[in-house]
């Protein structure tokens, strides 16, 4: 079949809108109908060349979306046609890291064969970006990366758990399990970071520091949770010892959610020196070093790292999906720009001068 698609033809390039050929499904794949694709930083590095982790050109980006499952191939159990669904990390069940039950770092996820040949332009394969490859109108996915959903969700906030908010929401929930009337750091208060404040309102921290250096975030780390907002550019003197002044010494939990070294030693050094723990979710350039003194572990803090905030998909992003839907947590404020797939690089750019926090595309 056809599909209308933006094609990442080279790194650095601007995404085409082409009509691309979606061959049928075989064998555990499934055909979904894309409903909703999110702008994601992940797909800007990868465009930019930035980063190679599973990227490959020409190629279909976007690994955040929701959809509808169309038609499944043989031996497909997990869903249906008709099934609303969420792409997510690969959860093969079969790994070392999904037999742990750390089903984020699962190893499919390092694998690109597979489905992105049923994807191609004018003869060529197109190489769908983390495995998904979601910036075209209809996809065909492994079944074990889709997580089926209730069929209420509207699918302009779904698609955000197919990454962001998923990420920072688990970080804080699932990975550093926050504690009721605990005090929270947030550095980098972007698609992740305010997931990250949320979910820290969520757990029930009584302090809530947002830290940023962009005044415009402060109104919505507030709507989030947050109970402070800090502008690091503007505090004389010392970041950390003015935090530790908020935090009475330190705060239980930390969270670094850009990818930026310089502040995951901030991070961490805000964390309380007996008992705090930091959690890095942001992705810094491979080739930066984090240095720490080690008398600093010695103490008792706590260092972590959370690949997807360590969310099991299937596990987690129902559960997530029903507290939106309870009200208990507010995607909608996040989501701050529908655009029309002919302008998704206008949509990379708004991302890159700091604009809103998340958009989407639909075709
Ligand atoms: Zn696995
Ligand atoms: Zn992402």
């Amino acid at each position: 079949m056809k599909s209308k698609a933006a094609v990442a033809f080279e790194v650095g390039a601007p995404l085409q809108i082409e009509t691309i050929d979606v061959a049928p499904p075989q064998a555990g794949e499934v055909l979904i109908e894309v409903k909703a694709a999110g702008l994601c930083h992940s797909d800007m590095h990868a465009i930019d060349g930035h980063w190679n982790f599973n990227s490959g050109f020409p190629g279909i980006m976007g690994h955040e979306a929701a959809g509808v499952v169309l038609e499944v191939g043989p031996g497909v159990t997990r869903v249906r046609p008709g099934d609303h669904v969420v792409p997510f990390i690969p959860e093969c069940g079969d790994c070392a890291c999904c037999r742990s039950g750390r089903t984020n770092n699962c190893e499919a996820s390092f694998t690109d064969s597979g489905p992105g040949s049923r994807l191609s332009y004018q003869g060529r394969r197109l190489h769908p970006f983390l495995g998904l490859g979601l910036f075209t109108q209809y996809a065909v996915v492994d079944d074990f990366r889709l997580v089926p959903v209730r069929r209420d969700a509207p699918f302009e906030q779904l698609f955000y758990f197919g990454c962001g908010a998923t990420t920072g929401l688990s970080s804080v929930l699932f990975k550093a399990e926050v504690l009721p009337g605990s005090s929270v750091i947030v550095f980098g208060l972007g698609g992740i970071g305010l997931n990250v404040v949320q979910g820290a309102r969520f757990a029930g921290a009584s302090t809530i520091i947002a830290v940023d250096v962009n005044p415009a975030r402060e109104e919505l780390a507030r709507r989030m949770g947050a109970t402070h907002f800090v502008n690091s550019r503007l505090v004389e003197g010392d970041l950390v010892g003015h935090l530790n002044e908020l935090t009475r010494g330190g705060a239980d939990f930390t969270f670094e959610a850009i990818g930026n070294v310089t502040l995951m030693r901030q991070a961490f050094d805000a964390a309380h020196f007996a008992y705090g723990s930091c959690t890095i979710i942001g992705i810094a350039p491979d080739a930066d070093l984090l240095q720490l003194p080690p008398t600093a572990l010695i103490t008792g803090r706590r260092l972590q790292g959370a690949a997807m905030g360590g969310a099991r998909g299937m596990t987690h992003i129902p559960k997530l999906v029903d507290w939106m839907m309870d009200g208990k947590l507010d995607i909608a404020s996040l989501v701050t720009a529908h655009l029309p797939l002919e302008q998704i690089n206008e949509g990379y750019a708004m991302q890159k001068r700091g604009e809103g926090v998340r958009s989407y595309v639909t075709f």
